[in-house]
């Protein structure tokens, strides 16, 4: 059985991950500050460490051969731009510890994942964006704070295989979406918010969009997100490599999806105050499919639908539904 660690198993991405990998046979480790909020874990050990100490990171990365760093402080674009010191600090701290402790530890295969936040802002400023290649993120002018630590992040894990033969992976997410990930609270993204505000909105009723709901993104579904971890960690390209999906849409398109699986007529509510980040972002799979041999097949509608389903869900079993709906009627 092969031996890996999964970081940030508490959250969105690696709860998925865990379960995705002790499913194909792999015994797991997860590690985390927190345990995954929505359901149980499948891992075989669960360990509450804080990656940001160099002794946890000592523990975390014991005996195993195979390490997926997905912890991170972060959060959707309300959260980074108003978080810079205490995101770059924490995640300065937790993947160069992470490094070092998997390198002394004999770890073979290291996965680190990176965003398409390090792409430039100059690149971005247009919702009909040209598709972002790998190697468009330099020159550099990634996004600040957050996507400035990836991309230093990125640089580490190239420097730590050149002058020690740690065989590491670098992939650089976009816009990943799906049930058990942060609907509310200020950390989620945009789908889940959006999915979120249908779901408590009543039919012809109104809904806040930041912007002017015509920023254009890209989404990727969670479960093509893990499959495609896994084949990159079994390849041997080394260089960053694109995951998402190449549909770009507006966000008043992702509105549009969402009320049609919700069944509701929605008006929105244009708040030009609040963040948007960049003007347009897409992903262009061309080295995806050249390297993997594959990408993501979950079509925007199929991934949107089971989360929305899933949120409502949960938004049903808190309570809140009941008490949104009859307060707005
Ligand atoms: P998430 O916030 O759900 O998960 C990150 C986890 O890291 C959380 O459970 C958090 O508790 C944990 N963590 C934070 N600080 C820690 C510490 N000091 N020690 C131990 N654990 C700590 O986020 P996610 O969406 O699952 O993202 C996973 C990774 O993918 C992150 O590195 C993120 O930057 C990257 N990423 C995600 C997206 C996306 O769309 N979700 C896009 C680009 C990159």
């Amino acid at each position: 059985m092969k031996r890996a660690l999964v970081t940030g198993a508490g959250g969105f991405i690696g709860h998925h991950l865990v379960n995705y990998l002790v499913d194909k046979g792999y015994w797991v480790r997860g590690v985390d500050v927190k345990r995954p909020e929505y359901e149980s874990s499948k891992a075989h050990e669960f360990e509450l460490l804080d990656l940001r100490r160099w002794e946890h990171c000592q523990q975390a990365t014991r005996g195993v051969e195979e390490v997926y760093n997905l912890a991170a402080n972060m959060g959707g674009i309300g959260f980074i731009e108003s978080h810079k010191a205490e995101i770059m600090h924490d995640n300065v701290l937790i993947n160069m510890h992470m490094l070092e402790a998997a390198r002394l530890n004999g770890v073979k295969r290291y996965l680190y994942t990176s965003s398409a936040c390090v792409y430039p802002g100059y690149r971005q400023n247009s919702p009909d964006v040209t598709p972002l290649k790998e190697e468009d993120a330099y020159p550099a002018d990634p996004e600040d704070g957050y996507g400035w630590e990836k991309l230093f992040s990125e640089r580490q894990c190239r420097h730590y295989h050149e002058d020690y033969g740690l065989e590491t992976r670098v992939v650089r997410f976009h816009n990943i979406y799906g049930p058990l990930g942060t609907y509310d609270g200020g950390r989620e993204k945009s789908p889940a918010a959006i999915c979120r505000k249908i779901a408590l909105v009543e039919d012809g009723g109104e809904i806040e969009v930041w912007g002017d709901g015509e920023q254009t993104r890209s989404y990727c579904y969670v479960d093509d997100c893990v499959e495609g971890i896994l084949r990159l960690m079994k390849s041997d390209y080394r260089e960053p490599l694109n995951l998402g999906s190449d549909h770009l849409v507006t966000i008043n398109q992702l509105v549009d999806i969402v009320a049609g699986i919700a069944g509701k007529q929605v008006r929105r509510r244009y708040d030009l105050t609040k963040p948007q980040g960049v003007r347009g972002r897409n992903s262009e799979n061309s080295r995806l499919r050249t390297v993997l041999r594959w990408e993501p097949p979950t079509s925007l509608n199929q991934g949107l639908e089971r989360t929305y389903r899933w949120i409502r869900a949960m938004l049903e079993r808190s309570g809140r539904l009941k008490d949104e709906v009859s307060a707005a009627s």
